[in-house]
């Protein structure tokens, strides 16, 4: 009994005085990081290109966000997923005024998955798509060709690159689809998603990502 107690007042003394995972401060218990770091995120502004068409990115990729990021990919660190996606979901859910009916993380292909293990941008979406109470699935659309990462591709190559590299697994019975993805995905990937989706009948496609490169 007196173990069990000390052990309880324990971790209750543990949860309070959890330092800030960024810097290592005291915080609340309440708050994912300690107030200043999460004032001090870096945050685009919200941008439109058209009506019809909405990109949001939560953070710029720069310091501690793509920090983060990388211990993500390369380390596969599940606590530090868990945070960069509850910061998703904190800084998205307000600047989202059309829900989506379904978030869609754009596909790894298979080899690429199996060598990493998970794909990160479905880690990544799952708290927001829970905020905004619809689901996430990666159910509907595949990776069918391996493409060669698009930074190391002249402009020109990029289109080439990724068209026909993905594949519908079946039907979307979603009017908008949100595709979401970790950091910036190039416009010939998202143009192709797009037009996927919209050929089989989706009327709204919108762009989630967690960050977008610091211009
Ligand atoms: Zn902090």
């Amino acid at each position: 009994m007196y173990s069990w107690a000390m052990t309880l007042k324990q971790q209750c003394s543990t949860l309070w005085h959890s330092p800030c995972p960024l810097c290592q401060a005291q915080r609340p218990l309440n708050q994912l990081i300690c107030s200043a770091c999460w004032a001090a995120l870096p945050t685009p502004p919200a941008f439109t290109l058209d009506p019809d068409f909405t990109v949001l990115y939560a953070f710029y990729y720069t310091a501690p966000i793509r920090e983060l990021i990388l211990k993500i990919k390369f380390a596969h660190s599940l606590a530090d997923t868990q945070l960069l996606a509850q910061l998703i979901a904190l800084r998205l859910t307000p600047q989202i005024q059309d829900k989506p009916d379904i978030i869609i993380p754009v596909p790894l292909h298979q080899q690429r998955l199996r060598k990493r293990g998970f794909n990160q941008a479905l880690e990544l979406a799952k708290p927001l798509a829970n905020a905004l109470d619809c689901p996430v699935s990666t159910a509907f659309i595949q990776r069918i060709k391996a493409t060669k990462a698009q930074s190391s591709l002249p402009a020109a190559e990029r289109m080439h690159n990724v068209q026909q590299a993905f594949a519908l697994l079946q039907p979307i019975p979603y009017r908008h689809v949100a595709l979401f993805d970790d950091v910036l995905t190039t416009g010939a990937t998202l143009g192709t998603l797009k037009q996927l989706l919209q050929t089989h009948g989706v009327e709204r496609v919108d762009f989630y990502a967690c960050a977008r490169p610091l211009l």
